[in-house]
């Protein structure tokens, strides 16, 4: 039922070693919902993404993932349940063609002959990905990149996407273009974990945010209401 987070975090901690970047944090995003994580460089937001994902243990707390602990499930058994990131920096690997790096993204799949739909459908929401599918990945456009970094996380056909930083480094116009996918996939049915600088766009677009700082959730409310509030509005809208 639709009550029932899809994604739970209950006083999560993770840690490099003796440095605790995370200190405790809930958050909970429900099916449908884009939700944006924002705050300042080192706040604990990528670390916070990589750990739901997989690539980082957590030190403390639950995760909780469709309705069951992911604690200690490895990463590729949470893409198989349907949970992809889409890293910092896009992880693109930059010799392989485009065509090559989307079906990297369906290769642990098990619906083999639902392949060819979902590259359709991929092609559908990324016509700039489809016009370079012969091209080498690192001959791609900063912008280029990120979509197919999107494309490639689709074709594992994700319920929960986790996107960490996707307008980072990118022309306006592309910043753009990456928010109308982002709704494209959320109109889709998918469910969006949001991490990005900017902080205005993200509060424009998601229906819920969450603001960490030094590895704590120090506010959360809808993006209408953190867009208004004032202390959001001097910390992180340059007001
Ligand atoms: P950014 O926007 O810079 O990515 P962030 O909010 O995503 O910021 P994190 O990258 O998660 O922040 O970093 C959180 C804290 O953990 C920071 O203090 C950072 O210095 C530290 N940290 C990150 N990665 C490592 C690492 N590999 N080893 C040690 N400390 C790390």
């Amino acid at each position: 039922p639709d009550h029932v987070p899809i994604l739970e975090l209950k006083q999560v901690q993770i840690a490099y070693g003796q440095i605790k970047a995370v200190k405790g944090i809930d958050l909970a995003l429900h099916a449908g919902e884009l939700v944006s994580l924002i705050g300042a460089n080192g706040a604990g937001k990528t670390t916070t993404l990589n750990a739901i994902a997989g690539t980082l243990p957590i030190a403390a707390g639950d995760l909780i993932y469709d309705g069951a602990s992911i604690n200690s499930l490895p990463a590729h058994k949470r893409v198989q349940r349907g949970l992809a990131l889409v890293p910092e920096g896009r992880g693109i690997f930059t010799r392989l063609t485009v065509e090559e790096n989307l079906r990297m993204g369906a290769y642990i799949r098990t619906d083999k002959a639902q392949i060819e739909t979902d590259m359709q459908r991929v092609f559908e929401m990324l016509p700039r990905v489809k016009e370079r599918l012969a091209q080498v990945a690192g001959t791609l456009s900063g912008g280029e990149q990120q979509m197919l970094a999107i494309g490639r996380a689709l074709l594992s056909k994700p319920k929960l996407l986790l996107l960490d930083e996707p307008s980072m480094g990118l022309a306006p116009l592309f910043v753009e273009k990456i928010f109308e996918v982002v709704q494209s996939i959320v109109r889709e049915g998918v469910t969006v974990l949001l991490v990005e600088q900017n902080a205005n766009l993200a509060l424009h677009f998601s229906q819920r945010a969450y603001v960490m700082e030094s590895g704590q959730i120090t506010l959360t409310g809808t993006g209408d209401a953190l867009l208004h509030d004032p202390k959001v509005r001097s910390a992180y809208l340059g007001e």
